[in-house]
């Protein structure tokens, strides 16, 4: 992979030259609260090592929107929210979630709404500093290797770049006389020491590699009905987590015409008590203690026997959300230890 140096003064005028490349995306703060969002001018981004409670998901599998148009004479695909964007200021984990939601959505039959969306967007990585929650060196995901068109490593004055594709080469020739090729053994050793910095400042571990067998052996483990008498099923540990991806379909009919309406599309969870009900009133996850599990065994273990990675990217922000400290860093610490926390 080809591997550029540019000094930091540049960043503000190179990223502007890009607004070619599609509408502008990253994160900003909107009311207060950091947010990934469409921004006009590339001085309202808000780069950082705080990440967006809502992940990046939300661009590409939104929280609501109109997947088809009916009347009496059949359906219309709606794909009006595909643009061309280039999404600036995307964390490395935030990367893996990404590949995540591909290896589901993208699976034959693609989904066509996340494959367009995917397909019209340029990701431009930027490195961080972990936060207290991170967990994202024990999951693998603090690093990324594909899944960007360019990616900039802050050295404070000057940032590595690694260019991840055809498209980011396009974005580089747009102010070519920025990047310098030499990358001398002084820059990597920068590269080489912030890394081991890096490494450093995680705080917290989970040990992915053993949790699918400690998830199979713990099927009727007391934990689940300690965690499932705080759980307040409200769902927020679903809307932060960059692989949740359950979603419902509704029907909405105009109320001037009963043969015409909109086909929505919303993000569901299985937290929800209603998720899992059925016709005739049957439902397969009443009981709190069954959802919790099936949540963490899907995270923990299914997700990896199937793609080969676990569904947790580590970006912590379950332990930032859940107001009762179910998280997944509690959940597998309970799990392994055999005993629930103690108050
Ligand atoms: S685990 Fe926490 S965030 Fe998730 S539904 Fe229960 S209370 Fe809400
Ligand atoms: S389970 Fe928690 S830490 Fe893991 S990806 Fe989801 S929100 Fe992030």
């Amino acid at each position: 992979m080809r591997i550029l140096k540019m000094q930091s003064k540049f960043l503000d005028v190179f990223l502007e030259s890009l607004e070619k490349f599609g509408a502008l995306y990253g994160p900003v703060r909107r009311n207060g609260i950091l947010t990934f969002d469409r921004v006009e001018k590339t001085s309202e981004l808000e780069i950082s090592d705080d990440h967006p409670m809502i992940p990046l998901k939300k661009l590409f599998h939104p929280k609501r929107f109109t997947m088809l148009h009916f009347n009496e004479k059949g359906f219309y695909p709606d794909y009006s929210m595909i643009e061309k964007r280039i999404i600036i200021g995307v964390h490395p984990c935030e990367i893996h979630g990404l590949l995540r939601l591909d290896e589901i959505f993208l699976k034959e039959p693609a989904d066509p709404y996340y494959a367009g969306l995917r397909e019209n967007s340029l990701i431009i990585g930027f490195s961080c500093m972990p936060t207290e929650s991170s967990i994202c060196k024990s999951a693998g995901t603090d690093i990324v290797e594909e899944g960007f068109d360019l990616f900039f490593v802050n050295l404070k004055e000057f940032y590595l770049v690694w260019v991840g594709s055809s498209r980011g080469h396009d974005m580089i020739y747009e102010r070519e006389e920025f990047f310098e090729e030499d990358v001398s053994h002084d820059d990597i050793q920068k590269y080489i020491e912030w890394r081991n910095k890096r490494n450093k400042v995680f705080k917290t571990h989970i040990d992915f590699k053993s949790m699918p067998d400690i998830m199979e052996l713990s099927h009727d483990s007391e934990v689940w009905d300690y965690f499932a008498d705080k759980c307040l099923s409200c769902g927020q540990c679903s809307m932060v987590c960059p692989t949740c991806n359950c979603y419902n379909v509704t029907d909405v009919f105009d109320v001037t015409n009963e043969t015409t309406g909109r086909r929505e599309r919303v993000w569901d969870s299985c937290m929800f008590v209603d998720y899992s009900l059925v016709s005739g009133d049957h439902n397969f996850r009443a009981k709190r203690a069954d959802r919790l599990k099936l949540w963490y065994t899907h995270k923990l273990k299914s997700f990896g026997s199937e793609y080969g990675s676990p569904g947790c990217i580590g970006c912590g922000r379950c332990v930032e959300t859940c107001p009762v400290d179910i998280n997944v860093l509690t959940v597998s610490q309970a799990l392994t230890n055999r005993e629930v926390p103690q108050k």
